[in-house]
Parts: structure tokens; C-alpha cells; sequence
């Protein structure tokens, strides 16, 4: 009987093989950057044409390949960064398993110009589907250029499952954004489709973190640092009040490679414990240096995840040497409400000026008096609740008579007691709502209690509001007498721009788009204008994160990540009149019972049910 093994050619044994290092474009990305770091490159460009699809170009100013090793350099196993299994334990290059290369060649089309220091030309080399197709010299600087075309040209199911551009590049900038991180003394660059998204000079981590993130993250970060037998730790954490409600920017390097582990991130968490409002992430950028032989990044084929020897002993130590930067850099609880920011926002002028925001110069205005009975703090906090004025127009109490004196009355006590007294809201029924826990709005029904989430009511009636705005394109804007700059990274500025149309069409005007910053000279009247950066961060954010969502319009999401933003927060006392009035605009719009985000609005107790909880018998 005939044999029936047989080894698997070359070139099938790349392409299964390939199917593991490559799922996408952005992992050619991340095997292209690494190659060029081993080479000891100072300057890093990466070029990418639809999303990395069409094309990824690597350019490094590294040591180069001589002729023969730009030939080998596409065969399994072909590395020059470990000769035995004894290196596997010290292993200090990103690479050493040969097999990128063999990979990518099997599935694109690539194409090599490499040169070292000392040979006068260039090797060129063409490959597609593991075969040679051209091999000749070249003029090119000393390093290697790698381009990668039309991955996965013939493996359409594999090329078919890719998603799109959009969606591959976000993974793309991922990538780039890690390895940056990584190594910021080197200089790296990014440009996708013609578009400049990222040119970062060599610099300090801190800077780079800065180059990458926009430069408000700097007074952001505080520093962490520990050294141990069994770790040396660096990096910065995000001070807890920036935290976001999207796990952005949380990166974990070891020895230098960017990795995900859920188990030290935990350890990060708990450091943070008590600092965080539910559901807000953190940002770091932490470091471990531990010794090699101590890590195994072997169990995974792309590397990012990784064994620790004595992972128990790390999670200590990551959470105590956070625990001391948070503590020695003073940083303060946010969960103290009774000093939260949020609280200090005066809900109770909204019946002072009850018209649509705009900027009036007071003659009056001395900033040197006592902000509590001087004008000052009266116009800031005028402003602060702007978008809360436009949206109770007309339906909260009006001020009767007289207009208000300049003094402020600074809400006292717990809101409970403001209904109680109910003083300045004479004329209006309001026994009938209150504010529970800061975070639910009671009212009575014929059938008993109704409760309703403040918040989410309030995205319901927020998200209609920017609905009908977009659709019907004539938004309310309130014009700004002095522009907002705000500055950006150049991705977000990417993101900006392609958002341009449907921001206009909300209400937003721009000036000038620079390279990192923005000039914004109007806003929606429902955006008051201390909260606009806010607003536009909170947008790139879940833009970036919904962006592969099929089936919701550009409107809709914007929408939608404008009401998030906006909406009232639980935690926030809220005026009776203010209650009221979200109550009644709750019940005018379209969908009362449900939140944007698909969450049930409210709830009833009804008096059968009282009934009973107190006669649990009968
Ligand atoms: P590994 O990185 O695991 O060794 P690769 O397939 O990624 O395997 O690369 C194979 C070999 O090609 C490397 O070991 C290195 O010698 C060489 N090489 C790849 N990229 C570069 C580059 N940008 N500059 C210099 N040499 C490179
Ligand atoms: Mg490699």
C-alpha cells in the first residue's frame, strides 16, 4: 500500500502559517515596525494606503541586509536573531522566530531595497506568493524599505473578511501608537493616504505620550516608579479625574514590548480604587523591565500576550508603587461629592436667565470683588448652564417681577431640602416631584410612584433634540466672541475633519484646522462652551469605538455620543423646576421609556405593590 504522509510544500506550509502571524493588516504593521527597531533604526516612516490594504511601506534607517541575507530573509526560519534554543532565554529583539517574513511573502506581494553600511548598491527584491520574481541592485540609502502589497491577494475568503478601510487603519494607528510608545528616542512617522496623521520627533516618554495624545495630556500624567529584584517600573499614570468612560489610552510595555494582561491591569485598578467614579478607565503608560529569563512570550504567535515567573509578586508591586504615585502626587478623591465640581454648578440661576446663551458685556464686572456677592462667578456660572437655560426655556418657573439681584445664592443642603423650602418656585406645583439619591426623579401617578433615571431621561430627550437638529439642518448656534482653540492630535484632527459636514450641520462653526489645534467660532446652542472640548473628545472616543457599527447613520451616532456627553450625570442635584421640567419634556418625545443606549428609562411602584411589601402575608 502507498505511503500516505507527505510534508506539506513550502509555500502551503507559509500560507497555514501566515494565517496565524497575519490576521490583518496591522499585524504586518506591527512585524515590519519590530524588524526595523532590531535593526537598530533612529528614524521609522510607515506609509499605508487604504487602511493597509492596498499598501504598507516600512522605511528604516537600520543596519540593512547584505545581498544574500535580502534573499534569505523570506524563508522559514530564517532569522539572525537566535542561532539555539539556548537563546530563547535571553532573547532582547522583538523577532526570533523567523517566520514574518515567510509569512507575509506567502500572502502579498513584497517588495525589499535594503543596503548596508559598507556596500556601495542596494539589493532590490520582488516576491509574491513565496516566489522570487526579481532580484537586481539598486541605488538606496543604507537601511531597509519593505512594502506590502494587496495582502492576502490569493486568499480571497481572507481578503474578503477584512473590514473596512476605516476600521483597518484604526487597528493600523493601534499598532503604530504601541510600538511608538515603546521606543519614543526613536523618530517615527505615519502618513495614510497622502495624510500626514503622526511625524514624532525623538523624545522623552513623556512627550512622546504628548506627540501622540495631544499636548493636555501633560498635566495629566503623574510619574510612577519602582525598582525591585523582580521588576523595575516606570511610566505615568492619568491623574483619576481625567478617567474616561472608554478604556482609551491603557498601555502595558515589558521589557519594552507592548503586551495585554488582564491580570495586571486588574492590579492597576484596585490601585485606583476609591479614586474612580463607576465605569471610568484610567489612562497609563506603564514599563516593567523584569529579567528575560524570567518572561515567556513564547505561548503566543503575535506575541502580546506573556507568562510572568512570578506574576503574584508583580501584581504587588504594580499595585503598590501606583498606590504611592497617586498618593504622593496628592492626588484627591473625585467621590467626595460633597466637593465634587459638578455640585458646585448652580443649578438654581437657571430661572434667572432663561434665554438662549449669549455674551453680554457687564459694565458692572469687577474680578477683584467677592466673587459671592460681585458679578464674576454670576456670569461664569450663567454661562456653565447655558445648554441647561435653552432646554428649560419657557417651562421652568419664571422669575416674577423684579429682576434678580446680582448676589448668588449658592444652593444649600441637599437638593431634598431646596424642595422642601421651595421659596423662589412659588406659583408652581411641584409636591409633586423629587430628587432621589441625586440620581432619580420621583413623581406620583395615578397608580403610585413613578421613578426615573435623571440621566437617562435626560439622554432621551438631548439625543432628539441633536436628532431633529441634524435632519433639519438649521441648527440654533450661539456664536463665540472669542474663538476656542483647542488642540488635537493629528489623528483626532483626522477624525474631525471627516466629521466636519455632520458637526456643521449640529451647529458647530470652525475657523481654521490646523495641523494639531482648531479654532472653534460657534457651537450649538445646547453646548454650553466650557463643556466643547469635552464634547469633541467624548466624540473622536466613540467614534473611534463604534466606527466598525454597521447599520447607525453618521447622525445618529453623533448624535448619540453628544447626549452622552451632555446629559445630566447621577450625582447631580437637580432644581424642582429642572425636574419638572425633564419629566415633561421626557413624556414629549418619542421613546420615553428607553434610553438611546437601549437602557429602560423608568420604573413604577405602585401601590398594589406597596401594599404588598407591607402585608407580605395577606
Ligand atoms: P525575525 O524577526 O523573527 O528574525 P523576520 O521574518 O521578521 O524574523 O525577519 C527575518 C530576518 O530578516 C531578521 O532576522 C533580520 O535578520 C532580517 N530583517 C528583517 N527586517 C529587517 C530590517 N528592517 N532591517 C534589517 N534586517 C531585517
Ligand atoms: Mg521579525
Amino acid at each position: 500500500m502507498a505511503d500516505r504522509i507527505h510534508v506539506l510544500p513550502d509555500h502551503v506550509a507559509n500560507q497555514i502559517a501566515a494565517g496565524e502571524v497575519v490576521q490583518r493588516p496591522a499585524s504586518v504593521v506591527k512585524e515590519l515596525l519590530e524588524n526595523a527597531i532590531d535593526a537598530g533604526a533612529g528614524k521609522i516612516e510607515l506609509i499605508v494606503k487604504d487602511g493597509g490594504k492596498a499598501l504598507i511601506r516600512v522605511v528604516d534607517d537600520g543596519c540593512g541586509m547584505s545581498e544574500g541575507d535580502a534573499g534569505l530573509c523570506f524563508r522559514r526560519h530564517a532569522t539572525s536573531k537566535i542561532s539555539g534554543a539556548e537563546d530563547l532565554f535571553r532573547i532582547a529583539t522583538k523577532g526570533f522566530r523567523g517566520e514574518a517574513l515567510a509569512s507575509i511573502s506567502a500572502i502579498a506581494q513584497v517588495e525589499l531595497i535594503t543596503r548596508q553600511e559598507g556596500d556601495e548598491l542596494a539589493c532590490h527584491v520582488r516576491i509574491a506568493g513565496d516566489e522570487i520574481q526579481a532580484r537586481e541592485a539598486a541605488v538606496a540609502p543604507v537601511g531597509t524599505s519593505i512594502s506590502v502589497k494587496n495582502l492576502f491577494f490569493n486568499i480571497p475568503a481572507r481578503r474578503n473578511f477584512l473590514k473596512s478601510d476605516k476600521v483597518e487603519f484604526r487597528h493600523v494607528l493601534e499598532e503604530f501608537q504601541r510600538v511608538a510608545l515603546a521606543h519614543p528616542g526613536i523618530s517615527f512617522k505615519l502618513v495614510h493616504n497622502e495624510n500626514e496623521i503622526h511625524n514624532l520627533p525623538g523624545a522623552k516618554l513623556r512627550q512622546r505620550i504628548g506627540h501622540l495624545f495631544g499636548s493636555r495630556m501633560d498635566n495629566r500624567l503623574v510619574p510612577v516608579s519602582e525598582e525591585t529584584q523582580i521588576a523595575i517600573i516606570s511610566g505615568f499614570i492619568c491623574k483619576p479625574e481625567f478617567a474616561k468612560k472608554s478604556r482609551g489610552e491603557q498601555y502595558f510595555f515589558v521589557n519594552d514590548r507592548f503586551i495585554k494582561s488582564p491580570y495586571l491591569h486588574h492590579a492597576v485598578m484596585t490601585a485606583f480604587e476609591g479614586l474612580l467614579k463607576a465605569e471610568m478607565y484610567p489612562g497609563y503608560f506603564l514599563f516593567l523591565q523584569v529579567p528575560p529569563h524570567t518572561l515567556d512570550v513564547n505561548i503566543h504567535p503575535t506575541k502580546t500576550e506573556v507568562k510572568f515567573e512570578d506574576e503574584q509578586s508583580l501584581y504587588a508591586i504594580l499595585r503598590s508603587a501606583i498606590k504611592h504615585s497617586l498618593g504622593q502626587f496628592n492626588v484627591r478623591p473625585v467621590l467626595d461629592f460633597d466637593h465634587d465640581n459638578n455640585l458646585e454648578t448652580p443649578y438654581a440661576f437657571k430661572d434667572r436667565q432663561a434665554q438662549a446663551p449669549k455674551v453680554s458685556v457687564d459694565r458692572n464686572f469687577n474680578p477683584f470683588t467677592d466673587p459671592v456677592s460681585g458679578g464674576g462667578l454670576a456670569r461664569k456660572a450663567s454661562r456653565e448652564t447655558a445648554g441647561w437655560e435653552a432646554l428649560y426655556e419657557g417651562l421652568g418657573a419664571q422669575p416674577v417681577g423684579e429682576p434678580q439681584p446680582e448676589g448668588i445664592e449658592i444652593p444649600s443642603g441637599a437638593p431634598e431640602e431646596t424642595l422642601l423650602e421651595g421659596s423662589h418656585l412659588q406659583g408652581q406645583d411641584l409636591k409633586g416631584v423629587f430628587q432621589l439619591g441625586r440620581k432619580y426623579i420621583v413623581t406620583r401617578i395615578k397608580s403610585g410612584l413613578l421613578l426615573i433615571d435623571q440621566t437617562r431621561a435626560h439622554q432621551r430627550v438631548l439625543y432628539e433634540q441633536f436628532l431633529e437638529n441634524i435632519t433639519r439642518k438649521e441648527p440654533v448656534v450661539q456664536t463665540l466672541i472669542f474663538p476656542l482653540k483647542l488642540r488635537f492630535t493629528p489623528a483626532e484632527m483626522h477624525v474631525l475633519e471627516a466629521l466636519t459636514d455632520a458637526l456643521e450641520g449640529m451647529g458647530f462653526r470652525f475657523g481654521e484646522f490646523g495641523d494639531e489645534s482648531l479654532e472653534i467660532i460657534g457651537l450649538p446652542a445646547l453646548v454650553p462652551e466650557g463643556e466643547a472640548p469635552g464634547v469633541l473628545d467624548g466624540l473622536i472616543a466613540g467614534w473611534q469605538q463604534h466606527e466598525g457599527e454597521q447599520g447607525f447613520s453618521q447622525g445618529d451616532r453623533m448624535a448619540k455620543a453628544l447626549c452622552r456627553q451632555l446629559a445630566i450625570k447621577a450625582g447631580t442635584p437637580m432644581e424642582p423646576a429642572a425636574q419638572l421640567a425633564l419629566v415633561n419634556d421626557l413624556f414629549g418625545s418619542r421613546e420615553p421609556g428607553l434610553s438611546p443606549f437601549q437602557k429602560p428609562i423608568h420604573t413604577t411602584l405602585t401601590l398594589e405593590e406597596l401594599d404588598q411589601k407591607l402585608n407580605p402575608n395577606g
